[in-house]
């Protein structure tokens, strides 16, 4: 069959420009696993993901100058469905449906940024973020590729409980879980709504009242129940956690990874490393919430919450690095301004990673984190061509991974700057 008339049957079959042969090429390509640096960087993607070998001749080729090609950024910490600044009174006063044009209008901006993969760890909503991540990945709408948690399980006056609120005021309860038999009737529930892992309170937490970032939440036989159910069910847990008997108790309790991890001791770290339990850092949210002026409008008591626990988060950063626990890229976004998801790239590295390091957490690490090492996280063949390229050497100026100039998920160009 002639050539031309190859193209027009695939064109008849309704395959798209997108499933041709297309060549990306720009002055360098990060290996993020060797941290070497190619010269020129060039890769071939094909059918959504990326091709071995040579390039087909006659193959298109998208040259993007002076740049660097880097794999799609994973977050594992997002609120997609949360506005940042929102606050418990905003919050109450928005209905579901508006929470989760939110996380529309939030998923684009996180994807244009480069994120091409998030986890999303606790939005109330309805089980919004399912509904959310299936839009996306129908096509309906641009976002990331999304892991979603439901709403994230909670004590009685925990960090995921609504305090400080007089009796009557009633909110949404079904997430909290006060005993081991609860525990798994709510895993077993989330599981039916469609969550991809579960999410629960290990502490209490610094946006909210009343309760201690530094207490343990759960009893250990709850702990227990919860991890143990969704695992017969397929699913990880996520334990959000600052003090270090929280870590330490949801660590035991077998939860794939400890998000924000503020007061971790060299004893617990040791315990985490050995266990294979992540670290999720979210460093700038603590930042962003200190930041002058108070642009976020946080309450006097959280502020003072923050103030404790920053040069004690610094510390405990140091002894998950030093420790050799897998450190993964998140955010929390919600907290501060999805725009700025990238933001955390200059903290790691200002807290002791190198900038490869950093680059690591959001790439393979993440995307280990995520179950998803043959998919993401690395520019490799088979892997989804989720490519971005940033302006200069971002082993040398990690700031450029703020300003992303091209994004492309699953072989389909999605932001492209001049
Ligand atoms: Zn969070």
């Amino acid at each position: 069959m002639p050539l031309r008339s190859l193209f027009a049957c695939l064109l008849a079959l309704g395959l798209s420009a997108q499933e041709r042969p297309l060549v990306l090429k720009a002055a360098r390509l990060l290996n993020v696993r060797t941290g070497k640096m190619e010269a020129p960087g060039l890769l071939w993607v094909q059918s959504g993901r990326i091709q071995a070998g040579p390039a087909p001749a006659g193959a298109e080729t998208l040259d993007l100058g002076d740049r660097t090609l880097l794999p799609g950024l994973i977050d594992c910490h997002t609120h997609l469905l949360f506005p940042a600044g929102l606050g418990e009174l905003g919050y109450l006063k928005r209905s579901h449906g508006t929470l989760v044009l939110d996380g529309v209008v939030n998923a684009r901006k996180v994807l244009e940024a480069g994120f091409t993969t998030v986890r999303d760890v606790g939005a109330s909503a309805g089980f919004g973020d399912v509904a959310l991540r299936d839009a996306i990945a129908r096509g309906d709408i641009p976002g990331p590729r999304m892991r979603v948690a439901g709403p994230a399980l909670s004590i009685t006056g925990g960090h995921g409980d609504l305090n400080g609120f007089p009796p009557h005021v009633h909110v949404e309860d079904d997430h909290i879980v006060d005993s081991p038999d609860a525990g798994r009737r709510t895993v077993r529930e989330w599981q039916k709504r469609g969550v991809d892992l579960i999410k629960l309170h290990a502490t209490g937490g610094v946006l909210s009242n009343h309760d201690d970032p530094g207490a343990p939440s759960f009893s250990p036989p709850e702990f227990k129940a919860i991890v143990e159910e969704a695992r017969r069910r397929g699913l990880d847990v996520c334990a959000h956690a600052h003090g270090d008997a929280g870590i330490l108790e949801a660590t035991l309790a077998g939860v794939r990874s400890i998000e924000h991890g503020s007061l971790l001791s060299p004893a617990t770290a040791k315990e985490m490393k050995a266990r294979g339990t992540f670290l999720v850092p979210t460093l700038y949210a603590l930042e962003s919430i200190l930041l002058p002026g108070n642009p976020y409008k946080i309450t006097e008591g959280s502020l003072a919450k923050a103030r404790a626990i920053l040069p004690l988060r610094k510390a405990g950063f140091k002894v998950a690095l030093e420790a050799g626990v897998p450190i993964a890229y998140g955010t929390d976004i919600g907290v501060f301004e999805h725009g700025q998801v990238a933001a955390d790239f200059r903290y790691l590295v200002s807290y002791g990673m190198t900038p490869l390091q950093a680059i690591q957490s959001a790439t393979l690490t993440a995307a280990e984190l995520l179950r998803l090492g043959g998919e993401a996280g690395s520019l490799e063949p088979g892997r989804w061509a989720d490519v971005i390229a940033v302006d200069g050497d971002p082993l040398t100026d990690i700031s450029t991974l703020e300003r992303v100039r091209f994004v492309m998920k699953g072989g389909k160009t999605v932001q492209k700057q001049p």
